[in-house]
């Protein structure tokens, strides 16, 4: 295979080099000396466009070729009278000259702990695709403003992917938010991928508890070396809250709505990703957010933990990671609960229909679960709204074999609640009583709270 720059001679390397390019395509290609995952420029009488020459499927026509645009989007271009000429290709901001991260004296101490995500991701300019490649230094490094905002820390924990992240990788990351606190950090952020933003922020949620300053959860839609990404302000804001914040929570910081002009921070047990890739996507569920953020200044929308300087959380970071959360369908096949019981899971939460409803053929599955050991508890797969199974006799069996309901908490929440609680105590009734009561912020007795989406 010959490198960028030197021209393949034979037909099979000619194809190797612009992968899935075969005939007419593959002529045009050679003929203007690019490469699959160069950046160019392709143009005809019609059109002129840039970006990056993708694959193409061994399968498709031989008389198009594909370029992935700046906005991510791919098109597809006919090879009838067209020249491509190759580009220097974008340099990503990460190769920028390293700059010594400074701050003024005096200001609030925030610290950054880096685990991954598209927040620190970059584009692979060869295909298109997303690694995680930026530590929370290069992400400093990019927005040197921080420094006027705050004294920096910053830890690299993971570089991580969120949806790679487990129970173990929570506890690791209460242990760091809980070293920073001790050494003093004023507020803590966590950059993170933002599939599973809302486990962990539900995770540090029950792992912190009685937290002294803001732990600011925060992450991107679009990855941080692209012209569009939202990282940036994310991040400054993230910065900003865990400095100022009148708030001692978990919280999670992501765009407002989809332009760049206002952020939200949602409670971090009320909080789901809700859409797959607009800039607003995190929404507060059953609850109003914590507070926005326009122009830096911090509104709270509902009574908060306040901060108390010089205080320590108390450290409650072991989860059971035997728990498993089912979701309730028409039709589910009673014998799927066989190798659950079988394998001793620990916990169940199941995502019920309507008011908390799984089908009846499977409730004797459901009683040798309990009479097995496992707790089973009931979220709703309405998410919004809460469980109520005291209304048909069916959801009064339910509560007779021993379920639990979970209220008002989103299914997911309930998951890692359950894995939190099963993590502190294998006494039954504990479990119950835990599993019941409020811990920070994620149940409601009565949802005086019914609508707003946000
Ligand atoms: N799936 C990856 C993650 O959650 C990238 C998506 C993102 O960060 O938004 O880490």
């Amino acid at each position: 295979m010959s490198g960028k720059g030197s021209q393949p001679s034979s037909y099979p390397q000619r194809q190797q080099a612009a992968s899935g390019y075969k005939g007419k395509a593959l002529d045009v290609i050679t003929a203007s000396g690019v490469q699959v995952g160069d950046a160019l420029i392709a143009k005809n009488e019609k059109l002129s466009v840039s970006g990056i020459l993708m694959p193409r499927s061994e399968l498709d026509d031989d008389r198009h070729i594909v370029i992935k645009l700046k906005d991510g989007y791919n098109l597809g271009i006919s090879v009838e009278s067209l020249t491509l000429q190759r580009l220097q290709p974008e340099e990503p901001r990460r190769t920028a000259p390293a700059v010594e991260a400074k701050s003024k004296p005096g200001l609030p101490k925030v610290a950054i702990i880096s685990t991954g995500g598209t927040i620190a991701s970059r584009v692979d300019y060869k295909t298109g695709a997303v690694s995680p490649a930026l530590t929370a230094g290069d992400l400093y490094q990019s927005v040197p403003e921080l420094g006027e905002i705050a004294e920096i820390r910053t830890e690299i924990l993971y570089s991580l992917l969120s949806e790679n992240i487990s129970p173990e990788n929570w506890k690791s990351m209460a242990q760091s938010v809980y070293r920073q606190i001790k050494e003093g950090a004023d507020g803590v952020v966590i950059t993170h991928g933002t599939d599973t933003m809302g486990f962990t922020a539900a995770a540090l949620s029950f792992a912190l508890q009685d937290l002294p300053v803001p732990v600011i959860l925060v992450g991107s839609q679009r990855s941080s070396d692209r012209p569009s990404s939202d990282a940036y302000l994310n991040l400054k804001g993230a910065v900003l809250a865990a400095s100022r914040a009148p708030f001692a929570e978990v919280g999670v910081l992501m765009h407002k709505g989809i332009s760049d002009n206002g952020l939200v921070i949602h409670r971090g047990t009320r909080v789901r990703k809700m859409h797959t890739s607009r800039r607003d996507a995190f929404k507060s569920v059953n609850s109003p957010p914590l507070a926005y953020m326009n122009d830096g200044q911090i509104e709270a929308l509902q009574p908060f933990r306040a901060r108390s300087g010089g205080k320590l959380p108390a450290l409650k970071a072991d989860f059971d990671p035997d728990v498993v959360l089912i979701k309730s369908f028409p039709g589910i096949p009673p014998d799927m609960f066989d190798p659950l019981i079988h394998r001793g899971f620990h916990g169940i939460v199941l995502e019920g229909t309507g008011l908390g409803h799984v089908p009846e053929k499977i409730f004797h599955q459901i009683r040798r679960a309990i009479q097995a050991g496992i707790t089973v508890v009931m979220a709703s797969q309405c998410i919004y709204g809460r469980v109520n199974m005291n209304v048909y006799s069916t959801g009064r069996e339910l509560l007779s074999m021993g379920v639990i309901p979970a209220g008002d908490m989103l299914p997911e929440t309930a998951l890692v609640k359950l894995m939190w609680v099963l993590g502190q105590t294998t006494d039954k009734l504990r479990i119950r009583e835990l599993f019941s009561s409020e811990i920070a912020g994620e149940l409601s007795q009565r949802s005086a709270y019914t609508e707003g989406r946000e």
